[in-house]
């Protein structure tokens, strides 16, 4: 483990959620190993949150502090009176977070809103541990172009794509057979159509295995986390979609496998905390000391495969399908599963339903009625797809509403 090779200059995008409070939990672990100097904090950022970012920043001491929601301005600069911390608020602030030069970002943010910030990382070089799903699944290719060109480095934070980047040998690419990711299966893993239909969003964020954010909860129990997952696995590991498989596997205990020419199977396994890949992201190519509760096999005696339901869970077939389509195809599939999953979270749509609509809207087209498919050619391109596909799904969402 050695010293020098751990990132020295970090910014954490997204640090009052689930994956940013995780990171700033190990930096605050190793500054507490290592000494309060050996990690500085160049830039924090959070959506909303203002008491928490406030708190976060008089304990870390960044250079920058920005907070998305312009409402929450005035509050910032109160709490940040006194401590001579640069501070910010709206898209510009963000950007401008994104945009300070780091060794190492965890770019955290939710949604489609994380998109600029991530290509702003990719901008300027440096390692991203990339947990916003969005910018792979939106805008995979672009984002891997912009980062062959700078030489950012992609680390990926979801479990499973840290797992296969773990196993997966960049020097034996070619000898690479099959990736398969695990799916824990969610909560509605063994309930009926019937029993799913009026399933209420208190249910379906009740995760069994992994205390996550409400909105990538319901993602789990309909399958269009692993769906979306299944498009990042692509671009990351430069793989066809027939080349990854996906696999339910309730106790979440191996996270990703990857299976050679010659018949083996290479596995990451590891406990259901996110600080484990976080903490593989941090320190890569290295590997630091954490204090998550180990697995205990003997304990666990067994684990479980079984292959996911395509009738219970159409979200994956849908996510293959984007996938073949384009990445103008899986930005309105993600378009449309983000209004589709907020309108459920509302109770104005059923849990089924969520699904019906994202396939509403990929066989509906553009609103000016052509498939969407292809590339897009610039990051404008792909905004604008995305807020196409907002609208369209907006306007079929209305059959749905009761
Ligand atoms: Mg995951």
């Amino acid at each position: 483990m050695k010293a020098d090779l751990i990132a020295r200059r970090i910014s954490v995008l997204g640090a009052t959620g689930s994956v940013g409070r995780s990171t700033l939990n190990i930096i605050a672990d190793q500054r507490a190993r290592n000494g309060e100097d050996s990690l500085h904090m160049v830039a924090l950022v959070a959506k909303q949150n203002v008491a928490d970012l406030s708190a976060l920043a008089h304990q870390f001491r960044p250079d920058f502090v920005a907070i998305a929601d312009t409402r929450y301005a005035d509050d910032l600069s109160d709490a940040l009176s006194g401590t001579g911390i640069a501070h910010g608020a709206g898209d510009a602030a963000v950007e401008e977070a994104a945009a300070r030069e780091a060794d190492w970002t965890m770019a955290a943010i939710m949604g489609a809103a994380g998109l600029r910030s991530t290509l702003q990382i990719a901008n300027r070089g440096g390692a991203i541990a990339i947990a916003n799903k969005e910018s792979l699944v939106c805008a995979g290719a672009l984002l891997m172009q912009t980062c062959a060109r700078t030489g950012a480095k992609i680390l990926p934070v979801d479990s499973e794509h840290n797992a296969i980047f773990q196993v997966l040998d960049p020097a034996r690419r070619d000898a690479m057979v099959r990736i398969v990711l695990t799916a824990s299966g969610g909560p509605f893993r063994t309930w009926t159509l019937d029993q799913m239909k009026t399933a209420t969003p208190e249910q379906a964020i009740a995760h069994p295995i992994w205390s996550m954010g409400a909105k990538i909860s319901v993602d789990s129990a309909s399958l269009m986390n692993k769906g979306l997952e299944l498009i990042e696995a692509c671009h990351l590991f430069d793989a066809s979609s027939e080349q990854i498989e996906v696999l339910i596997h309730p106790q979440s205990v191996v996270h990703g496998l990857v299976e050679y020419a010659d018949g083996s199977i290479l596995a990451q396994l590891g406990p259901a905390d996110m600080r484990v890949p976080i903490a593989s992201a941090f320190a890569w190519p290295d590997r630091i000391a954490t204090n998550c509760q180990r697995l205990d096999l003997v304990q666990m005696a067994h684990l479980d495969f079984e292959a996911p339901d395509d009738t219970r869970f159409p979200a994956l077939g849908l996510a293959r399908s984007a996938m073949k389509a384009g990445d103008t195809a899986c930005t309105a599939l993600n378009a449309a599963n983000e209004i589709a999953v907020e309108a459920f979270l509302a109770e104005q749509i059923g849990f089924l339903d969520i699904a019906a609509l994202v396939d509403d809207v990929l066989n509906a087209g553009h609103p000016d009625g052509g498939p969407w498919q292809g590339a897009p050619k610039d990051y404008n391109e792909v905004f604008a797809v995305d807020a196409l596909a907002r609208i369209r799904a907006k306007t079929l969402l209305k059959q749905y509403q009761h």
